[in-house]
């Protein structure tokens, strides 16, 4: 069976503009099942498992039925807690963004009163609350449901669970008995049942089931990181493993972007697959990548569809797909043909239980794993270079010919192998001095004011460090290098509280940090660095000073490492 486009579910072009805007390429099953069963006006129970679109389900219907020329509470949308209506309230924001006039508000405990009281008075045809606050604001007369053409219950077992049913059951007889009433839970027991049972007319089923799937057997690991630093983990991962072909899945057209513009300016030939792009031009990238033309694809689930390239040796999920079925899909696309593959999917935040959910339902083991440290990239770099040389050596028959020049020359035999591992390890930084190692024993009483000789002197010289293996920053961030490295045992906390004292920084804008022999670095946005343009910043600390300078931003992107 073919999947449903949104456009054929009956969805008005405003919102279908603000579901494209979202980046949601096709309607999740539970989506595609219950949005026209709503719009047709039915009473329903829709059950399916977290993540699988729910809001968008009863929203996109909710944002429907309103009438924009009347401001009276038309739509009235319950959840369990002040995290699922605020959650539920910016989506609904976001759907209706193109059908003007529309208004919608979340009612929660904890917020305050005069707000939601200005709100409401203001006009709004959605109300999104909790069971609790709804009460108080009937009791209080500052919101009348008269008007109600549409009730939905979301997480109606949760609100149960929570003891909300007498609450629930008063605003429901609060509102006429005309309106179409909603239940979205994710088990239905016999409470719930009674509940839909005095509530609703002949409710329409809608669930949802899973079915059985198989899991491909490839390896599967997951790694916990913050949004930010996704792309560094990519990279570190990418370049640790030394991959040459994969795919790398996002949830949405902008996401795929702006990936694939970022991996193209980091040095890696890589192209895009979205269903915002033509589907000619969709055709070549996929035989360019069937070639293995160039290393990385990245793309959302549908325009991915059908693609099988053997040779496969990465799938990432970049964003957690919404849901299980598509987990299984995007990874099963590796470790065919009893290659090995791998398949790495980020997390973050709350995205941890939904991979659990995943985990479960696979029934399969998802690893976790730890994003390897730049130190441990370019130790493994090295590595491969160093395997390299050996080979070569080992095959013998080596033409002596240039080598002997040099010799003649007068060079000695260390001295030009180390020019030729030079040569071959990549672009040599301008300076080649190794780093002034920090001073953690140097007196704690040095005199303030009496700046190390090599700054005075110099103010703007260039970092007399070598700098490893640095990838350009983040979008916004540029690294920041700091004279203390592993040996001086300084911790993350100690170089964000580093930053936040010389720089007058939030230490939670701080990004990556890597702290390695002799120096570290750290990822900080670009308004807090104006402070640095002039030249590096002294900090005294208890074991002596701290220089932190600014790592410009002009060097040329670097190719991953040979593999
Ligand atoms: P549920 O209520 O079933 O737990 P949500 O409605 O909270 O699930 O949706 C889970 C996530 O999936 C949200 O981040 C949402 O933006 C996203 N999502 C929902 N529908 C789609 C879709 N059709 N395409 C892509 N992502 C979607
Ligand atoms: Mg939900």
């Amino acid at each position: 069976m073919g999947k449903l486009n949104f456009a054929d579910l009956g969805i008005a072009p405003e919102i279908l503009k603000a579901i494209a805007d979202l980046g949601f390429e096709e309607p999740s099953p539970i989506q595609a099942a219950a949005i026209p069963v709503l719009l047709a006006g039915h009473d329903a129970v829709g059950q399916s498992q977290t993540g699988s679109g729910k809001t968008a389900a009863f929203a996109v219907p909710a944002i429907t039925l309103c009438e924009t020329g009347d401001r009276s509470v038309q739509v009235l949308i319950l959840c369990p807690t002040r995290e699922l209506a605020t959650q539920v309230a910016d989506e609904v924001h976001k759907l209706s963004t193109h059908k003007r006039g529309i208004h919608a508000v979340p009612i929660y405990g904890g917020a305050s009163y005069e707000r939601q009281f200005y709100e409401l008075k203001k006009g709004v045809q959605i109300v999104i609350g909790t069971p609790g606050r709804i009460m108080d604001h009937m009791d209080r007369g500052t919101l009348a449901l008269g008007g109600v053409k549409l009730v939905v219950l979301d997480e109606a077992d949760r609100m149960l669970d929570m003891g909300f049913r007498e609450d629930i059951e008063k605003i429901l007889s609060a509102t006429p008995s005309e309106r179409q009433t909603v239940f979205f839970s994710a088990t239905v027991s016999k409470q719930i049942r009674d509940l839909i049972g005095r509530h609703s007319r002949d409710p329409k089923s809608v669930k949802i089931e899973q079915r059985e799937l198989t899991v491909p057997t490839v390896e599967q690991w997951y790694y916990e990181t913050p949004q930010r630093m996704k792309f560094e983990a990519l990279i570190r991962l990418v370049d640790f493993h030394g991959f040459k072909l994969g795919i790398i899945f996002c949830n949405t057209q902008r996401m795929v972007d702006e990936l694939a513009d970022d991996l193209i300016a980091q040095g890696f030939s890589a192209d895009r697959l979205h269903g915002g792009i033509a589907q000619a031009q969709r055709t070549r990238v996929m035989n360019k990548f069937k070639k293995a033309e160039f290393e990385f694809l990245v793309a959302t689930d549908v325009a991915a569809r059908g693609i099988d390239v053997d040779e496969l040796e990465l799938v990432v999920n970049y964003d957690l797909p919404y849901d299980a079925e598509d987990y299984v899909h995007r990874i099963g696309r590796t470790g065919r043909a009893g290659r090995k593959g791998m398949a790495v999917t980020f997390v973050s935040g709350r995205d941890i239980y939904k991979l659990q959910f995943i985990e479960r339902f696979t029934r399969t083991k998802i690893h976790r794993g730890t994003i390897p440290s730049a130190g441990a990239v370019e130790e493994r770099r090295v590595e491969g270079l160093l395997e390299k040389i050996r080979e070569v050596l080992n095959r013998g028959n080596l033409a002596t010919a240039v080598v002997d020049r040099l010799l003649e020359e007068g060079y000695s035999s260390t001295d030009i192998a180390a020019a030729l591992y030079e040569l071959l390890s990549g672009p040599e930084p301008d300076n080649k001095e190794p780093a002034k190692p920090a001073k953690p024993g140097s007196k704690p009483g040095s005199k303030p004011g009496s700046k190390p000789a090599a700054t005075t002197q110099q103010p703007r010289a260039p970092e007399p460090a070598r700098i490893p293996l640095l990838r350009p920053p983040a979008r916004g961030m540029l690294w920041v290098r700091l004279n203390a490295g592993r040996e001086t045992r300084i911790s993350p906390r100690d170089i964000v509280g580093l930053l936040e004292d010389a720089l007058g920084l939030p230490g939670r804008t701080v990004g990556i940090i890597d702290i390695i022999p002799g120096q570290s670095f750290a990822q900080v946005p670009k308004p807090y660095l104006n402070i640095l343009r002039d030249g590096p910043r002294e900090i005294e600390t208890e074991s002596g000073t701290i220089s932190i300078s600014l790592v410009p931003d002009d060097r040329p992107p670097r190719r991953p490492p040979p593999r």
